[in-house]
């Protein structure tokens, strides 16, 4: 069998811990199995770059910020291939453009096109255990490293899983798989045996970050299963696969603390006021997600859109240059909302839904300031400081510890 297992960034953070990793892919391979590994930067290192750049400079490097960035994994990758080479096993690491990790030029968010990882097949065929550092690609036009956007890795590992069709991708972590909540905000969240690609993707979107949502993708494009697992044990973990035994209406709950609204107040309340906003927000690469135009008076209505906060400098001064322009009351910009999503499969055939959520919300004192909905997921914006309360209480009312179905 050939298996990909990729270490986050906790299961690599210090010696002991590498050694640990080294173990168990050696364990893997002794069992005749041909493994290629992936892994993060260690521990914070990722953070602890960007926070470096930022005290060297205010001014955004793309170009640079990557080179920076893809440091991290190299440190590990090389790390845990000495640490693979003292148990006695062949071992050998590759950076993302070594591995044939072809990527589009876009610097801090570039997606993969094509891999072409000859030199991984080459190392496998004699023997060794492949090392590819996770994050990173190169782009085949100017040779430039580029990295695919935090929490990366998981799209390497599955990206190559499909590549080399292997026939299963581990990706170890520092829970002990996907829960129902963030177990880290509520902690009685349960694990789940198994989720569907579909609403991985969701949960995932909604700021589960146990995967990246882009390895959700490849994983159901190629359908490669990927079972997500704790790198302290060797118990079982969640297997997110195409289908699953059964269908719940709700399967978790998920929230994301890292986006801002942005108001623009008073805009004529006519055709093509929109589009000349979204537009040029657009061009400057802004990733625009909920978006609510408010009751108009007068003629005059406001605009609330959220944003990741990263995004949010360049929102901002793109916001205000089309108020500008349409005579529009102003720009304000609220960093205190966070979103709550609520995801399941079932609730395509299940009314009532929403109307519970919002009434849960509601007798917890939680006020809903922006909403949006897929067939397989509810989303609602509340204050970031009500985050925690919010998916408590959804938990609680949706997923309680002793679910109705079982009684049947
Ligand atoms: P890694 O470094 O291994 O990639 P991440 O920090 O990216 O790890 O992802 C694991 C974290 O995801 C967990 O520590 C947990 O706090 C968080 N998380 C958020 N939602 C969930 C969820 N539904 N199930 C499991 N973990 C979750
Ligand atoms: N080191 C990168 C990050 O922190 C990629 C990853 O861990 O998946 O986002
Ligand atoms: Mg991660």
């Amino acid at each position: 069998m050939l298996i990909v297992q990729k270490f986050g960034g906790t299961s690599v953070a210090g010696a002991d811990r590498i050694r640990n990793v080294a173990r168990r892919v050696v364990e893997t391979h002794e069992a005749g199995n041909d493994v290629v590994v992936v892994v993060s930067a260690m521990g914070a290192t990722t953070d602890s770059l960007i926070r470096l750049a930022s005290d060297v400079s205010e001014n955004s490097h793309p170009r640079e910020m990557d080179m920076l960035l893809t440091a991290g994994e190299r440190i590990s990758m090389a790390l845990t291939a000495m640490a693979i080479q003292d148990l006695g096993v062949g071992a050998m690491s590759l950076t993302g453009s070594q591995a044939g990790i072809l990527t589009t030029p876009d610097h801090g968010e570039a997606q993969i096109t094509e891999i072409k990882p000859g030199r991984v097949k080459e190392g496998l065929a004699e023997g060794k255990v492949v090392i590819v550092a996770g994050f990173q690609g190169v782009d085949p036009e100017s040779k430039d490293v580029t990295t695919l956007g935090r929490g990366g890795s998981d799209a390497t590992a599955v990206a190559l899983a499909a590549a080399l069709k292997a026939d299963s991708c581990e990706i170890y972590t520092d829970v002990d798989g996907v829960f129902t909540a963030d177990p880290r905000v509520y902690p009685d969240a349960r694990k789940l045996e198994e989720v569907s690609f579909e609403e991985m993707l969701e949960l995932a979107s909604a700021g589960a970050r146990v995967l990246m949502a882009r390895s959700v993708e490849f994983g159901r494009r190629y359908g490669i299963p990927i079972h997500v697992r704790s790198s302290f044990h060797s118990g079982e973990g969640t297997w997110v696969k195409e289908k699953t035994m059964e269908q719940a209406i709700i399967r978790g709950v998920a929230h994301d603390a890292s986006e801002a609204k942005v108001t623009v107040h008073g805009v004529p309340d006519q055709p093509g006021v929109a589009a000349a906003l979204f537009e040029p927000l657009a061009t400057a690469g802004v990733n625009v997600d909920m978006i609510v135009q408010n009751v108009s008076e007068e003629g005059r209505t406001d605009i609330s859109f959220t944003v990741p906060r990263a995004d949010l400098t360049e929102a901002k001064s793109v916001s205000a240059e089309v108020a500008d322009k349409l005579q529009a009351n102003g720009v304000d910009v609220d960093e205190n909302i966070a979103r709550v999503t609520l995801v399941g499969a079932g609730m395509k055939s299940e009314s009532g839904i929403a109307a519970r959520m919002f009434r849960i919300l509601s007798d917890h004192g939680i006020n809903i300031e922006m909403i949006s909905t897929s067939p397989i997921r509810i989303s609602c914006v509340v204050r970031g400081d009500q985050i925690s309360e919010a998916v408590s209480r959804l938990h609680e009312g949706f997923l309680p510890l002793s679910p109705p179905t079982e009684e049947a």
